[in-house]
């Protein structure tokens, strides 16, 4: 039996929790709809979980980490191969499901899953790495090593903008490593989590090793927090959110890894190809709605091109289709709820009243068949000041502000004077300043020549400041997350021999 799911009569599927390799009924009876940010189309029902739910998880998902730890990491990888194989090809699906869950544009869920994919096959790899050092001993017939050794149980929690690829780059070097997970996707998306549980299921991992509980944050997430068996909390979501569980977390002596919010820039200098920075602002600012942790939602633009590059983007906002993601010819989908639509309309206002010029949008669309969904119309405000709210704080939602500068070093002061340390790009055909600019970007990931989006999933994920606690997703950063590091010392001496801390 494969994903035990009540189907009512109109065919919604009614969601329930994935615990110890059985789904299962949560202990709250209500059901919440999941509805279709593009036409408001109720697409299925979960039950939202309480404390006791995450409590049997965490209880199944202990008892099997025993033994999965004890399976040797490449055979643990072939679990992740085949995990890769079934998304390749189930991977139109999945986007499909995607695309109908969240909103984003059917081209980016493809993107999106085949991230997925790629973190099966690299983290796989991990299997027959999982590196440590061996190094000299100080002493004779001694030998010295280091190894990665599994944590336990972690608890994952994850945001909705991305729901498959950032559940993979926590799930997947979890289990290679040795640990087994709870996870809590966000409530706005659980169809994609049971996609994947439907997975986990399907390649048989070891009952307890995949857990998914569904549920709210303040329930389920607390729960796991406070939970003694969860060893590490791996969180994606808002720096608010995320203080919240460095607090909780801290008291609870818990591992915590934090990637949070964003205020990202694209830096257009004097000698910038203006045609490619165009592209590179639009692709990143108005993907994913602008629903991207590493969005461009700041354009930092030397005094001599600014005019020009306003114009420019202007005339290209006009051609940017906007509508329902499933339609291949739509290049900006909805926005994820009507909560979302207000909270971009207010910053709207609060540019305005700051005293910013609109240029382009600013307003939500609901004409016609866009009423049944939440759209925002791509905005872009000119003549933003650095420090102003507009300019400072994460929006999450199609708006880019434009910032007017004098020099390199100003553009740099003003990417870096944000609280948050995400992405930053910059537009220039000088090797020097790009050098420049790269060595003093003050966040976790630097593009040059092109927009602040498009990670790959073998370098670090993250960034500095409020967008995180030093921890990375993604790459091998991600096993330290999810690993212990362990100093073996083997002496074949067949003599008490003392280190020299212990010789005067
Ligand atoms: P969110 O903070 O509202 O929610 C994220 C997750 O945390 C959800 O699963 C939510 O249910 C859970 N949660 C909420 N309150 C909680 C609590 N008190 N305790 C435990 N868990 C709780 O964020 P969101 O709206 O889902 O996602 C958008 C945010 O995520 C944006 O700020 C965006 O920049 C950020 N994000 C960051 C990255 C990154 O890698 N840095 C990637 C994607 C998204």
């Amino acid at each position: 039996m494969q994903g035990n799911v009540t189907i009512q009569e109109n065919g919604i599927k009614q969601l329930d929790n994935y615990i110890g390799g059985a789904w299962q009924e949560a202990g709250n009876a209500k059901y919440t709809a999941v509805k279709n940010p593009a036409n408001g189309e109720e697409i299925a029902q979960v039950r939202l979980s309480t404390k006791e739910d995450v409590d049997l998880a965490v209880k199944a998902a202990k008892k099997a980490q025993k033994e999965w730890a004890l399976v040797p990491a490449p055979e643990r990888a072939d679990y992740l191969y085949e995990i890769g194989r079934i998304m390749i090809e189930k991977k139109e699906h999945l986007s499909q499901v995607l695309t109908k869950e969240m909103g984003k544009v059917i081209e980016e869920a493809r993107g999106e899953v085949q991230e997925g994919i790629d973190m099966a096959f690299y983290m796989a790899g991990e299997g027959r790495r999982l590196v440590g050092e061996t190094v000299p001993s100080e002493l004779q017939n001694k030998f010295a090593m280091s190894v990665r050794a599994p944590i336990g149980v972690v608890g994952l929690i994850t945001p909705w903008n991305f729901p498959i690829a950032i559940a993979t780059w926590k799930s997947f070097p979890a289990i290679v490593a040795g640990n087994t997970f709870v996870w809590k996707p966000a409530t706005e998306t659980p169809l994609m989590a049971y996609e994947m549980a439907l997975i986990f299921e399907e390649v048989g991992l070891p009952k307890g090793v995949a857990n998914v509980v569904f549920g709210a944050g303040s329930e389920v997430g607390t729960a796991m927090i406070e939970n003694p068996d969860v060893r590490v909390i791996s969180f994606t979501g808002s720096t608010d959110t995320g203080r919240r569980i460095a607090e909780l977390g801290g008291r609870h002596l818990k591992k915590v890894s934090l990637e949070m919010g964003g205020k990202n820039a694209v830096i257009v200098l004097e000698d910038a190809d203006l045609d490619l920075a165009v592209e590179g602002i639009l692709w990143s600012a108005f993907g994913t709605a602008g629903q991207r942790c590493t969005a461009c939602s700041r354009v930092i633009v030397h005094k001599n091109v600014k005019k020009e590059l306003e114009q420019r983007l202007v005339e290209e906002m006009k051609q940017l289709t906007i509508g329902d993601g499933s339609d291949e010819s739509v290049k900006v989908g909805p926005v994820v709820n009507a909560g979302s639509i207000e909270k971009i309309a207010n910053y709207v206002e609060i540019g305005k009243k700051e005293g910013a010029k609109l240029l382009a949008g600013g307003s939500a669309l609901t004409e016609g068949e866009l009423a049944k969904g939440h759209y925002f119309e791509p905005t872009l405000f000119t003549d933003v000041k650095w420090d102003s709210r507009l300019a400072q704080e994460e929006i999450f939602g199609p708006v880019v502000s434009l910032i007017e500068v004098e020099s390199l070093e100003e553009a740099i002061e003003v990417n870096n004077s944000v609280i948050f340390g995400l992405s930053s790009s910059i537009f220039s055909r000088d090797v020097n300043k790009v050098f420049q600019a790269q060595r003093d970007l003050d966040t976790g990931i630097v593009y040059v020549n092109a927009g602040t989006t498009g990670a790959e999933i073998h370098l670090p994920f993250g960034g500095t400041k409020g967008t995180g606690n030093g921890n990375r997703d993604s790459g091998k950063a991600a096993l330290d997350v999810f690993t212990e590091w362990k100093s073996v010392y083997v002496d074949f001496s067949g003599k008490l021999q003392r280190a020299q801390i212990d010789n005067s």
